[in-house]
């Protein structure tokens, strides 16, 4: 089976893991630091916070910027499910903006329409969460002009887009985002094994989040209630978590970062090639827009025929193309629906749902199994 994603590991990455196996730091030491801070220069943000997985990251994002129960926050339908649990998470109530039909990002026009009528109903969100969708920026420029007149945050879920840029930005700057997050999941454009980031330009956030990702315990005097009993002394100031990143998978994160370039790269070539050899398919490829520049995380077609998406994916599978489809709309999913969300809600997103496949893509396909994805795929739609 040629799997829709998969890591690369090389003998460095080993080397570089084993060297902390040896060490003494084995949890949160002095690799996440350097993860940190590499992946902070790396995209010119001003803080890093690692922990165990972007799920958690996006969890301490939404409590660092204060959401809380009678709060809300709105994501895309098109995304995984821990872009709005998130919010779930922290008592809010989460809401849903559909996607514009070309990018499958969440749709501007559609969004400032929901935030004017939320602003005559007094229910405006408090964090939108922007899905940068299989590597695509979102037009953050507008999203952040909206937060301003609005007086909401952002979380950019970028879990598809580390490497990505917009408008000449790394992603993951601040230039739009109050917290950018990126996953490290073995499918993702770098891997740690399970890991995830929240980057951020603000001091005060960072710390709330590092404060959060370790129980809430401080050993800083400048964050306990008063003087410390002694050397030994630390004060839990708030109810955190242990979301922290092992110093094993850190250093993974390192030595896969310092490839991470070659990783967009070989996926960007990969994604132009498909484009050609598809072109003449009764297939919508993935637009681009000219001001981004994708990461590339997934490569989806679009069946322009409903009907034929399910029979192409069995062709698919049959042949031992790991094909998936990103993704089912959240609101869709039973959790969703008990929450009071209905089919038909977001009709953009439901639609791209029925038609989309996502082919293999990752840095060691080969153009062999490139040429034979083709392959079955232009039998599949022509029989
Ligand atoms: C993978 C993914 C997540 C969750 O990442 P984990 O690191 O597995 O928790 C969240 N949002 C999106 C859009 C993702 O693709």
């Amino acid at each position: 089976m040629i799997p829709y994603g998969r890591q690369a590991i090389s003998d460095q990455d080993v080397e570089a893991v084993v060297d902390v196996l040896r060490s003494d730091f084995l949890t949160q030491g002095p690799a996440v630091e350097r993860f940190e801070r590499e992946m902070a220069a790396y995209c010119g943000a001003h803080d890093a916070v690692a922990v165990c997985n972007a799920t958690a990251a996006l969890h301490l994002a939404c409590l660092a910027l204060g959401l809380g129960p009678g709060d809300r926050l709105w994501t895309s339908p098109n995304t995984f499910v821990a872009s709005a649990n998130c919010g779930l998470y922290c008592g809010a109530d989460v809401d849903f903006v559909d996607i514009d039909p070309r990018t499958y990002n969440m749709s501007v026009p559609a969004l400032r329409k929901k935030l004017e009528l939320a602003r005559a109903e007094r229910r405006l969100p408090k964090v939108l969460v922007p899905v940068h969708f299989a590597g695509q920026a979102c037009d953050m420029g507008e999203i952040r002009r909206l937060a301003d007149e609005y007086g909401f945050s952002i979380v950019e879920d970028a879990s598809h887009a580390v490497g990505g840029e917009y408008a000449g930005h790394k992603i993951g700057d601040g230039t739009w985002a109050d917290i950018t997050i990126f996953s490290f999941h073995p499918v993702k454009i770098i891997t740690t094994g399970e890991g995830g980031m929240a980057l951020t330009n603000s001091p005060e956030l960072a710390e709330r989040l590092r404060l959060l990702r370790s129980h809430g315990v401080t050993r800083d005097p400048a964050q306990m209630t008063g003087p410390a009993d002694g050397q030994w002394y630390y004060q839990q100031v708030a109810l955190g978590f242990n979301y922290r990143m092992t110093d094993l998978q850190a250093a993974l994160g390192c030595s896969q970062l310092s490839r991470l370039d070659d990783f967009v790269e070989r996926r960007t070539q990969l994604a132009q090639r498909y484009g050609e050899l598809l072109a003449d398919l009764p297939l919508t490829l993935p637009w681009q827009d000219p001001a981004a520049k994708s990461a590339w995380h997934l490569f989806v077609v679009h069946c322009q025929q409903t009907a034929e998406r399910g029979r192409v994916f069995n062709a698919l599978r049959a042949a031992g193309v790991g094909a998936n489809v990103h993704y089912i709309p959240v609101h869709t999913q039973p959790h969703y629906q008990r929450l009071g969300f209905r089919q038909g809600q977001f009709p953009e997103a439901e639609h791209y749902y029925h038609g989309a496949i996502s082919l293999p893509l990752f840095p060691l396909m080969t153009e062999a199994d490139q040429d034979y994805v083709v392959e079955v795929l232009r039998k599949a739609l022509a029989s």
